[in-house]
């Protein structure tokens, strides 16, 4: 059994209506998949997190090292693929590049062997995890504390029991739309809020202590992830948990932010930190120093299975009786990628994801979808199969 052939195929889609975050503006989204075909026909699929040209290279680069290889052996050829890349890159797009191989890998063993992906991890710990809706994003406009609160009434709508809303306008702006925000939600409902690194350690303790009365789950990416330190500091100037680590990369990255007791909740991100082979290791070693894991999901349903799948493996960490909440990112802005390319029974409702036990990462890729939303580019190695459907 051997891997036939490593396609990547740009994915983009305009969006009706940018939005914005503390850094840029989104004004369309744009992923790099890859379909990784076995000589026995069966296919799997896997996505990079990061600039997807970029990723694509990188897995055009890594290509030639995969080719040939039992897809069986995911560890074996991740243990190959990054050797042929640390002198270069032990951080940053060639680790997303491998991390969309490894997930596809995984997905492919798991349609191989007939099992679930959390099977192949070691089995579910959990039937349910908890979507957060992540959304509350800045549009332009005069009302944005109006839109603010009436897209965090529809998430409350729609059974959401966590979100996450974007802070990093400036302090005041902030702690006037948190504030809205809660009052229109309830004082039931988990409210994380991500600066996405826009704040400095000054005003970071200054935005957390002032909506430390709002009862805030987490507080992510308040400084840039350079600052181990200073998130150290932070931590304890501020009763609101810290969260953070999408922007690290593999086991070493992870451990420099535990070491360095930067954070109270670990976010890594599968399809860039490593793939499924890396992020079981990140959660092993986040249990080491007692350090909740919730990925960040940015991207496709191949993404966000791969994140349930993981998810739903974690450990609960102490034990105990009663179960706790374990958390999983769902991105709510609006992204036709997301919705139409794959195909899942793994339904949300009422707020709860039920992991399914299909076969691989369990989806199904809509070929339409694929057609539509596909850079009409053909990659260098195994052709381009592209087809309309
Ligand atoms: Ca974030």
């Amino acid at each position: 059994m051997k891997i036939k052939t490593i396609e990547s195929f740009i994915l983009s889609d305009k969006l009706k209506e940018s939005f914005y975050f503390s850094q840029w503006e989104y004004s369309e989204r744009r992923i790099c998949i890859v379909k990784i075909t076995c000589d026995n026909g069966l296919i799997g699929w896997g996505e990079g997190y990061g600039p997807a040209g970029l990723v694509q290279a990188g897995i055009e680069h890594l290509t030639p090292f995969v080719l040939g290889k039992s897809p069986l052996e995911t560890e074996a050829i991740w243990t190959i693929m990054y050797r042929r890349t640390l002198d270069f890159a032990r951080r940053g797009i060639l680790v997303s590049a491998m991390s969309a191989i490894d997930v596809a890998l995984w997905d492919l063993k798991g349609k191989i062997l007939g099992l679930p992906v959390h099977l192949l991890l070691g089995g579910k710990k959990r039937d349910v995890i908890i979507p957060y809706a992540t959304g509350m994003y800045f549009t332009k406009g005069p009302k944005l504390s109006e839109i603010l609160s009436k897209e965090a009434k529809a998430y409350a709508k729609e059974g959401f029991k966590g979100m996450k809303m974007k802070v990093g306008l400036g302090i005041k702006e902030d702690i006037e739309h948190v504030k809205l925000v809660r009052e229109a939600i309830g004082p039931d409902i988990d409210l994380m809020i991500d600066a996405n690194h826009a704040y400095n350690l000054r005003e970071a303790i200054q935005l957390a202590k002032a909506v430390e009365p709002y009862n805030i789950y987490w507080f992510e990416e308040p400084i840039s992830p350079e600052y181990y330190e200073q998130y150290a500091e932070l931590r304890t100037k501020t009763t609101i948990p810290i969260a953070g680590g999408e922007c690290e990369y593999l086991r070493f990255g992870f451990q420099t932010l535990l070491k360095s007791k930067s954070v109270d909740i670990v976010q890594p991100d599968i399809c860039s930190t490593g793939g499924l082979t890396e992020a079981k290791r990140i959660a092993t070693l986040a249990s080491v120093y007692g350090v909740e894991v919730v990925p960040h999901t940015w991207g496709t349903g191949i993404a966000i299975a791969a994140a349930a799948h993981f998810v739903s493996n974690l450990d609960t960490i102490p034990g105990r009786l009663k179960k706790p909440k374990f958390y999983m990112e769902y991105d709510r802005t609006e992204n036709g990628l997301r919705d139409q390319l794959t195909i899942s029974d793994m339904i949300i409702e009422n707020g709860e994801l039920r992991i399914c036990d299909a076969p691989g990462l369990g989806f199904q890729i809509n070929e339409d979808a694929l057609y539509k939303y596909a850079e009409k580019e053909v990659s260098k190695y195994g052709g381009n199969s592209l087809k309309k459907a």
